[in-house]
């Protein structure tokens, strides 16, 4: 049995982005892609599932986003929440909720979390020293100081964390800090204030027991969970700004202090759900299986970024709860990078490069099969990948629209001119007709199989193959010839034909959903999909074949190729760093 069939019902999260910017290729490959493709499938299965994501609205980034642009920090928030939100339903990233840290009922999750975690004596206030400016009168968090990286020599490492090597300090070891704030890039002291810091190694036994009990998990999450696991201590959950969730504590320093985002943001996925029980059931309890039953299974999907917070903060904040069920699984996928055509080389994408792609600019320009299709093909599950313009083209032509929209249109359209529009009767079957035939079944299977496990570079593979044998049975059976002078066995090969393309219909769907509900109006087949309360097998459903005599629609092109011109045309305009 697969996994998932030993579960009531499964959580699927996927990190909150930042509402600081536009969400790119590197995102939607990361994480909300395969958490879409992962959606889908056990929606068609008919599996219970639950798809939550939302904007992160808080933290440092945002507020000098506001400060620099001369605007509030809910102007920045309001503009890329609606912005990400409306380039997620684009490339047909299916959420049943995206919802808002800045939502009330959200500062009420967090604060809740943070009392049960007080009250259970695993939270200490902490004195320490930080970065303060004295022009601003304030001290300055994260990315609000900046200055050379002790270890590289970068010149805009921030007070703790430098981005170009990755090394992580003592805010005493940068060299030559000034603030970073529009207007004040004055030298700052080091002041000692308080801050409150949650007790990480009261949780090393459980969390050790938990990552114990999941060996199935990817190498890369499981490598960087237990070196955190090694080495827990206290850590700072807090920060000096007047943006982010208040600490409710009745104590004067708590005041002028917020939550780190990093305390707030996974709590997000508990939150929106609480909302989407509110919106979708009008139930306040709805949440609650979701999160609490033994039955439920939860799996986050994330960068590989994000393993520390998911693998080892998050659970530690459930686990002080007392009544959480935990992730049965972290899916981190490692980076998608973009290749340099000038270079030759894959490079990280980086704003100040302007290498990134937007989501919003690539599906105002390709199709979502198109963009879903290629990234599936490339997903960096194992190590990074990186997105070329060439493979983009060539694998998307060459494999979903030569292999299997080929095969789709041309038994669809040469069934419905010569037997009417409608799956013809077959006559006797030879052998490899019925070889064909049984392999639907193992090969629908063998998609499914890949999907269950997080391959989904394989399952597309095993999805574009089905489409392989059955060009190899159409040239082999080849019925444009024995139109003219058999019609039978005719029939007989595009009936096999339509079986296969019903299999493909299914197969597809969790990865190109439109072409996927298109041929299934031709077909006349519902891909029906479930969801959180789950509903029918249609996974199952497609080991069925269509009757002989069961109308069909008229055959389209479901998915129309890229002219070469057009994508060298595209490529040029990124290379000039305007693909935002
Ligand atoms: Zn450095």
């Amino acid at each position: 049995m697969s996994k998932e069939g030993r579960f009531d019902r499964t959580l699927i999260t996927a990190a909150l982005p930042y509402a600081n910017g536009p969400i790119h290729l590197g995102h939607l490959a990361g994480a909300y892609l395969p958490g879409d493709v992962y959606a889908r499938y056990l929606r068609l299965k008919g599996h219970p599932v639950l798809y939550v994501c939302g904007s992160d609205e808080y933290g440092v980034p945002i507020t000098l986003t506001a400060l620099k642009e001369g605007v509030s920090p809910r102007d920045v928030i309001d503009r890329y929440h609606a912005a990400n939100d409306a380039a997620f339903r684009r490339v047909g990233v299916q959420f049943d909720i995206f919802g808002r840290t800045s939502w009330p009922i959200h500062t009420e999750t967090v604060q809740g979390f943070f009392r049960k975690l007080y009250d259970g004596g695993h939270i200490e206030k902490q004195e320490m020293e930080l970065w303060y400016s004295e022009q601003s009168d304030r001290f300055l968090p994260d990315r609000y100081v900046k200055g050379v990286c002790p270890k590289c020599g970068y010149e805009d490492a921030t007070g703790d964390e430098c981005e170009n090597c990755g090394a992580q300090y003592s805010p005493h070891d940068l060299i030559e800090p000034r603030a970073n704030i529009p207007g004040d890039s004055s030298r700052p002291i080091l002041r000692m204030t308080n801050h409150w810091f949650l007790r990480l190694q009261d949780f090393r036994e459980p969390l050790k027991a938990w990552l114990d009990s999941h060996p199935e998990w990817r190498a890369n999450t499981r490598g960087i969970a237990y070196a955190w696991v090694e080495d827990l201590r206290s850590r700072c959950i807090t920060r000096d700004t007047d943006w982010g969730v208040p600490i409710p504590l009745d104590d004067p320093e708590a005041a002028s202090k917020r939550f780190y985002v990093w305390f707030d943001n996974a709590i997000g996925y508990v939150t929106n759900t609480r909302q989407w029980g509110l919106d979708a059931k009008g139930d306040p309890e709805a949440w609650v299986p979701w999160w609490k039953d033994a039955g439920s299974r939860i799996v986050h999907f994330i960068g590989k970024d994000n393993i520390p917070f998911h693998a080892v903060l998050f659970p530690a904040y459930l686990m002080g709860q007392g009544d959480y069920t935990l992730a049965d699984n972290v899916v981190a996928n490692e980076y998608l990078n973009i290749l340099n055509r000038e270079t030759g080389k894959a490079e990280k994408g980086s704003k100040s490069k302007g290498n990134m792609i937007s989501v919003e600019w690539f599906a105002d320009r390709f199709s979502t099969d198109a963009i879903r299709y290629y990234l599936c093909a490339i997903m960096p599950e194992s190590r990074d990948a990186a997105f070329d313009w060439d493979e983009f083209m060539n694998r998307y032509n060459g494999e979903l629209c030569d292999v299997v929209g080929n095969f789709v249109h041309r038994s669809l359209t040469m069934t419905v001119k010569n037997f009417g529009a409608a799956v013809p009767t077959p006559g006797a079957l030879d052998a490899e007709d019925e070889a064909l035939l049984a392999s639907l079944p193992e090969q629908l299977d063998g998609v499914a199989g890949s999907l269950a496990q997080f391959r989904f570079r394989q399952g597309l593979e095993r999805f574009i193959e089905i489409g392989r044998r059955a060009n190899q049975y159409f040239d082999t059976k080849q019925p444009w010839v024995t139109r003219k002078t058999d019609l039978e066995r005719t029939a007989t090969t595009l009936y096999v034909c339509c079986q296969v393309v019903r299999a493909l219909c299914t197969a597809m769907a969790p990865f190109v959903p439109d072409g996927a509900s298109r041929l299934a109006k031709v077909l006349g087949v519902t891909l029906s999909e479930g969801g959180p309360d789950g509903g029918p097998d249609a996974w199952e459903e497609a080991k069925r074949p269509l009757a002989a005599g069961a109308p069909l629609g008229t055959p389209e092109v479901l998915f129309p190729k890229i002219d070469p011109d057009y994508a060298a045309e595209m490529a040029q305009l990124h290379a000039e760093g305007r693909a935002r």
